[in-house]
This record gives C-alpha cells, structure tokens and sequence, in this order.
C-alpha cells in the first residue's frame, strides 16, 4: 500500500463539479482518498487564458504501482472530457505551450520513491517551482520530505515565497 499525492486542476467548464466527479473515481480506481485540500484559485500559469484555474491535491492509498495510478489517472481524465488532440491542435494554432483543460491530474509523491521514466518523473519535477502545487500540497502534507532534496513541503514553498519576494525587491 503506498501514499500517493495527486494533483488536480482545471479550468474549462463546471471546474468545481469535474473535481468533485475525478475525486469519486479516484477513490473508486485509484484508492481511497485519505486527506483532501480545499481548492484553490489561481491564474493560469505559463499562457493566457480568460478562465482562472481551480486546484486540489488529494493524498490517496492505493495498491497500484506508479505507472498503474498514471494509466488510470489519465483514463480519468478522458472520461471527464479532457481532448488531448484538441489541445494539441490549440497549441498548434496559437502557438502556446500550455493551454486550458477541463481536468489535469498530476502525480507530485508515490511515497518516497524516485522514478525517472519516459513516461513518469516522481516526484514531479515542477513541484518546487509551482505555488499552485504547493499551496494545496502544504494543506494536507506539509510534512511530506521530497526524496531527492531533503526538504519538506512546507520548507519548498517558503523557499519559492522567499526567491519569488527577491525577484521583487
Ligand atoms: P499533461 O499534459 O500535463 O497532463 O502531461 C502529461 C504527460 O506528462 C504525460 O505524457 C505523462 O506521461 C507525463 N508525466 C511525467 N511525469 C508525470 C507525473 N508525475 N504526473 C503526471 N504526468 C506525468
């Protein structure tokens, strides 16, 4: 049984009710769901888009290895509307790397493994640099250490806090 911590966002269409809907399919092919954070506004990040982005981070149990919770995950997400070709095609005609989705689910912990794959990279590479991560992940997980740099959650997001207040001054 491993904890994983998932991350969930959005923001095309009824965001609330897609995360409400992923969280019940979650728990009904990836684990239960043990702890689950508020969800959190934010603007989109990285591309422009007039719909803010909604995000949650869940901590799940579950009997699935890494590659089993991506694959479900990501079936998840089809289910739940998300058009991987239609984005492509968005990205194509605007040029943007990034664009809006009704639902994203990412892996940020499978307990405190390290897996570089092609498919998987866990923890999730953009964790320490992703406020949107790591706010909902403080809520429910501060605690957590990441595997490679030692640090704890709530030490990754005061240090983004404090490079972010440097950028600044
Ligand atoms: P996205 O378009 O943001 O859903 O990115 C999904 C792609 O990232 C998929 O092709 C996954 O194989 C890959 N990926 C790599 N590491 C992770 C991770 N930790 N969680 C989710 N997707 C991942």
């Amino acid at each position: 049984m491993a904890r994983v911590a998932l991350l969930l966002g959005g923001n095309r269409g009824d965001v609330k009710r897609t995360l409400q809907q992923a969280q019940q399919l979650i728990n009904e092919r990836v684990g239960a769901v043990m702890r689950c954070s508020n969800r959190y506004e934010s603007l989109p990040w990285g591309f422009e888009d007039e719909q803010t982005f909604f995000n949650q981070a869940l901590e799940v149990s579950t009997d699935l290895s890494p590659i089993e919770v991506l694959d479900t995950i990501q079936q998840i997400e089809l289910d739940l509307g998300r058009d991987r070709a239609a984005e492509a095609q968005e990205k194509a005609a605007t040029g943007a790397c990034y664009v809006g989705r009704p639902i994203d689910i990412d892996i940020l912990f499978y307990g405190a493994e390290v897996i570089h794959s092609e498919r998987l990279v866990v923890p999730h590479p953009h964790l320490p640099e992703r406020e949107f991560a790591l706010v909902p992940l403080h809520e429910i997980m501060r605690q957590m250490v990441h595997p490679e740099t030692g640090q704890t959650v709530a030490e990754m997001l005061s240090a983004l806090r404090t490079r972010e207040a440097n950028k600044q001054a």
